[in-house]
């Protein structure tokens, strides 16, 4: 069975066309993220602060500040993606440089904890019978004077999540489990992100039930990912990250008009075809919107001159008042009230209908076994559903 990544698993939530090219078609991408590489950066250095820690240096903040400076120089290379036009190589380098002098003002001399190890790597089982296994990279694991064992992760992103943010999140959590399989003993285990750049750290505890239930989270997931058939890809802030653009069908005629001069993308057929379609939605919108008037116009003509059929020059219409008995939607407050009457005057079979719309929802989800799945499956047949949906881009071109 493979051996599953928390990075693995979150890329399957966040867009499965993104997991399958990665890690089912194994296709490489030698482009990198410039926060990806600012962030391994700040992690090799503090790595080497407590790793050098254990043979009793402590580094200075400048000798720090140079070993980062240098693996930045050795690791720098020309397919670092900067999205951020304003931005350059160097406002990151002196960012990663200002993330760990914080670091280090908060923490030095470094001697609150125990380090048992810097980068450490796990890889174990869900379960007994090593069906759902998993392997995870632990940036510090200490061990403090009371015994409790602290699993640290260094953040250096923009964002600073709330506790509730954090007291979800599923990547320490199975390390937590994966610590507590290697050293069964360990009584209090406490997980801890540091933000580097907002000075600050979140905390959290899991407690035995949260476990069990991330525990069996992971497990549909997994067992999720292992039968799927269909990998569609889902658009996200994470896209502009994304090194697939060129293979996904939601981003490759953007690489592929974005490139062209302004003259030929005017002309590219796929750029002629929206325009169009945009212009003549916007004229029906407007159309649509005179009918409604003109509709009422006439109502109010009919009632007005007693007529119900109106004469025109070509075509005559005829005008229809009615009423129409309407009962609380399925969502209404009033809805249970009125099932109740009904069921308790034993009429609910004559009255109720099976909810196909819930039932799509049932199969596509696989929320009942598959056993009954399938029986239901022999009525159920696949009708195109063709549609086209227009946003606005984020930037005009
Ligand atoms: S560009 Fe977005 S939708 Fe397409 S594969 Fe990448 S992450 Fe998924």
């Amino acid at each position: 069975m493979p051996v599953y990544s928390h990075s693995q698993l979150s890329m399957y939530e966040d867009c499965p066309l993104k997991y399958k090219l990665r890690y089912r078609d194994d296709i490489k991408r030698d482009i990198e993220g410039i926060d990806g590489f600012l962030g391994s950066r700040v992690h090799e250095t503090l790595q080497k602060c407590y790793d050098d820690l254990r043979f009793t240096k402590l580094n200075s903040l400048n000798d720090l500040l140079a070993y980062y400076n240098k693996i930045w120089q050795e690791n720098w290379h020309d397919s670092i993606i900067i999205t951020r036009q304003e931005l350059t190589q160097e406002h990151y380098r002196a960012l990663g440089e200002k993330l760990i002098e914080t670091y280090y003002k908060r923490y030095s001399p470094f001697d609150t904890d125990i380090t048992i190890g810097t980068e450490l790597s796990f890889n174990f089982s869900l379960d007994d019978d090593d069906k759902y296994r998993l392997r995870g990279i632990i940036d510090r694991l200490s061990r403090t004077q009371d015994d409790v064992y602290e699993i640290h992760d260094y953040k250096t992103s923009k964002n600073l999540p709330g506790q509730q943010e954090a007291d979800k999140d599923k990547q320490l959590g199975l390390y937590q489990i994966g610590v507590q399989k290697r050293w069964p003993d360990v009584k209090s285990i406490k997980l801890i992100w540091h933000y580097l750049a907002f000075d600050t750290e979140l905390v959290s505890y899991r407690t035995p039930e949260a476990i069990s239930s991330l525990v069996q989270d992971t497990k549909d997931l997994i067992d999720e990912i292992e039968s799927a058939q269909d990998f569609p890809p889902k658009e996200s802030w994470l896209c502009d990250w994304c090194e697939y653009p060129d293979l996904c069908p939601r981003r490759k005629h953007f690489l592929k008009v974005e490139a062209l001069p302004v003259n030929e993308y005017l002309n590219e057929p796929g750029v002629t075809l929206v325009n169009k379609y945009v212009t003549l939605r916007n004229e029906k919108t407007k159309i649509e919107g005179e009918m409604e008037k003109v509709r009422e116009a006439m109502f109010d003509y009919a009632r007005k001159e007693e007529v119900e059929v109106i004469k025109g020059s070509d075509c005559k219409a005829l005008v229809k008042f009615g009423e129409k008995l309407k009962f609380p939607g399925k969502n209404d407050a009033e809805r249970p009230e009125l099932d109740d009457i009904v069921k308790g005057a034993g009429k609910w079979d004559e009255v109720s209908q099976l909810d196909t719309t819930s039932l799509v929802r049932v199969v596509e989800n696989s929320l009942w076994s598959k056993d009954l799945i399938d029986k239901v499956m022999k009525y159920g047949r696949i009708e195109e559903t063709d549609s086209i949906h227009i946003s606005k881009l984020k930037e005009e071109k």
